[in-house]
């Protein structure tokens, strides 16, 4: 008999998990139950203002991590990625200024370009500079903000190190774990100092058109998902939406999924669905591993996306928009130049703009859309000095609420992970954690726990 495996939750990582399956297995029986009334999960593409697909949420992914890559390739995307055209950004501080060169997630890697920037004091500078005299910091706090203040000071943690990563992950660095940016984390434990560690590693390609750091089908992130979703149909799987899972048990001898009066039986579950959420059901048959799950944080985030006359954008709005500190922040975190990072959304009129606001420690759902807008084109006239307000029609306008779409990694997190990984070996065998909740939260990172999972299934199906 086939083995069967249940997978909870449709976003990118529960259908990336069933495509592997049926890669390696074409044989196992595979049912992906999702919640909601589509797949995708928090990656959604919609037509904007004449466009036919801009982005909702996700609009790249990383290529340094090969796993979306080869996906999107899997599926019969590979042709149609396509790149940002520009690789250059800024941080509103007062004014627009170009983040400085040789940057490696807001850790200055040589100082030259940091001392030739404006964006930083001289005294801040002199601070960063001293860290290639530092002793070495311990990394065992597990904080990324904490870490970055004792090596670099407190002004580059504020205005290029929290920008940077925060804005990447809706988090207030100071709270979160320095684990949960891995590329960081190499650079504190290779040696005593950062930037000397850097500086003995292969210079990073600039980025550009020529060696892209990021990629995305031209029809949008969601291509991405439906293109799987098409996959795993044609290769067999049952992909159930309108189905919420309410519970999880074992009959001593099969694993059984609750979704209202339904049974779903199977011999493995992988669990892709929002740790917070998961927690919740999961309280019966996993106390232990349930009890930590529902304790997981998780950030709320609002895209707001407007398309503005091209001739209205300031000269300095050069590059792929600007990111906002903490110390400068109302509302708006991040502004994407959507139509000057894609080529293909360029439509030499309008401009699209798509605008992040809130963050871990900055809900902002208990305000309407109409006080979400008027933040957005106070935010903008401030940054840019342009009111928007006249130029903004509602086929201009798109708002798009992301409530607790950020798992939120704090400190020692990995550990918390392999808790309740180890509660529910004994509680609850046979069930797996996918997702963006657990070892990854951008899309490759959620590919590879998917493809790892799927493996691990395989094995232990084909052992016994
Ligand atoms: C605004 C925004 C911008 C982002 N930008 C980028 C970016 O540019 N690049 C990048 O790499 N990453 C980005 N990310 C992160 C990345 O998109 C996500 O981390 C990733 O898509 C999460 O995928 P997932 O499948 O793990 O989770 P989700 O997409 O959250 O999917 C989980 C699914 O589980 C379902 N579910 C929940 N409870 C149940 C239940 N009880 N029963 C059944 N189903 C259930 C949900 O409905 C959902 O569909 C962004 C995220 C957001 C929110």
């Amino acid at each position: 008999m086939p083995k069967r495996v249940v997978i909870v939750g449709g976003g990118i990582t529960g259908l990336a998990c069933a495509h592997r399956l049926l890669a390696l297995d074409p044989l196992v029986d595979v049912t992906v139950l999702e919640a909601d009334a589509r797949v995708g999960g928090v990656i959604r593409t919609s037509p904007f203002a004449g466009h036919a697909a801009v982005d909702e949420a996700a609009d790249a992914f990383l290529l340094r991590v090969p796993a979306a890559r080869n996906l999107a390739e899997e599926v019969g995307l590979g042709g149609s990625l396509t790149s940002p055209a520009v690789a250059h950004a800024s941080v509103w501080r007062g004014r627009l200024h170009p983040l400085p060169e040789s940057l490696l997630l807001g850790v200055p890697t040589r100082l030259g370009p940091l001392v030739r920037s404006r964006l930083i004091s001289t005294r801040g500078k002199l601070r960063a500079g001293l860290e290639p005299f530092l002793p070495r910091t311990a990394t065992d706090l597990d904080c990324l903000g904490a870490f970055m203040r004792k090596r670099l000071g407190n002004e580059v943690q504020e205005i290029l190190i929290d920008p940077l990563v925060g804005s990447i992950y809706a988090t207030d660095t100071d709270s979160f774990s320095l684990r949960g940016m891995p590329q960081l984390q190499e650079l504190a434990s290779e040696g005593r100092s950062l930037m000397i560690s850097a500086q003995k590693r292969p210079r990073p390609a600039p980025g550009g058109a020529e060696n892209p750091v990021f990629a995305a089908p031209a029809g949008g992130m969601q291509a991405l998902t439906d293109a799987v979703h098409a996959s795993v149909l044609r290769a067999g799987a049952k992909v159930m939406v309108n189905s919420r899972v309410s519970g999880l048990d074992h009959d001593g001898k099969d694993l059984v999924v609750r979704v209202s009066d339904e049974e779903h039986r199977c011999d493995h579950v992988v669990l892709a669905s929002p740790a917070r959420r998961t927690g919740e059901w999961l309280a019966h048959a996993a106390p232990n591993a349930a009890r930590l799950l529902a304790a997981w944080e998780h950030a709320s985030v609002v895209m707001v996306t407007l398309a503005v006359p091209r001739h209205a954008m300031p000269r300095s709005a050069t590059g792929s928009g600007y990111l906002v500190p903490k110390t400068v922040q109302r509302f708006v975190t991040a502004v994407s130049f959507a139509s000057q990072k894609w080529a293909h959304l360029d439509d030499g009129t309008n401009m699209v703009l798509r605008v992040s606001l809130g963050r871990d420690g900055m809900p902002l759902h208990h305000h309407s859309n109409d006080e979400l807008l008027s933040f957005v084109l106070a935010d903008l006239k401030w940054h840019l000095g342009v009111d928007f307000d006249s130029h903004v029609g509602n086929d201009h306008v798109r708002l798009t609420r992301w409530v607790e779409s950020f798992p939120q990694y704090r400190p020692r997190h990995f550990e918390r992970v392999d808790r309740v990984e180890a509660h529910l070996a004994t509680e609850l065998p046979n069930v797996h954690l996918a997702g963006a909740s657990y070892r990854g939260i951008g899309i490759p990172a959620c590919i590879e726990q998917a493809n790892e999972t799927a493996r691990r299934i395989i094995e232990r199906v084909s052992v016994r």
